[in-house]
């Protein structure tokens, strides 16, 4: 990083690393919440990320199902329809989620001041055991880049690519 942040793509005016607050995207059974990530904001408000990659960075940082949802997810059978069952005492799962499991990461990317990630994903509370899961860990990784994606457009942040 320069002292002196290259000038807006957009209209020419200075810019300046700012923390942004709160954003947030949502996709399928997954919502993302960005907590005080740093970028380039000028002084008509336009934001853009820090460096190229950093969007793609910050989409490929939520995508581990492992790392940002409860383990292990159910088990799916059946071919034509799919269903779940516990992975715990292998009852069949209620087809609506009873609560979103929240796991907040800490995302140190270089030349950037670390920031929050907040992952909650839509949990399924079997009704034999209790046990809460998600149903799978395919369709986690699939949504969260995408619901990344969605905040990123609401709040309305340029990508360098
Ligand atoms: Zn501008
Ligand atoms: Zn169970």
């Amino acid at each position: 990083m320069t002292n002196a942040p290259e000038p807006c793509k957009t209209c020419g005016s200075a810019t300046k690393i700012t923390t942004l607050g709160s954003f947030r995207g949502e996709q399928g059974p997954v919502v993302v919440i960005v907590n005080g990530m740093p970028a380039l904001v000028c002084d008509q408000g336009h934001k853009r990320f820090l460096y190229p990659g950093f969007a793609d960075r910050l989409m490929d940082f939520v995508a581990d199902a492992e790392k940002v949802a409860p383990q292990p997810p159910a088990a799916r059978r059946g071919w034509f329809r799919k269903r779940y069952h516990c992975n715990g005492c292998d009852a069949e799962l209620p087809a609506v989620p009873t609560k979103k499991s929240e796991c907040v990461l800490d995302a140190s990317f270089e030349n950037a001041a670390p920031f929050k990630v907040v992952v909650q994903v839509a949990l399924y509370k079997c009704e034999g055991c209790g046990r809460e899961q998600v149903l799978t860990n395919e369709e986690v990784a699939r949504c969260a880049p995408e619901a990344v994606a969605h905040g990123i457009r609401a709040e309305d942040i340029h990508t360098d690519r």
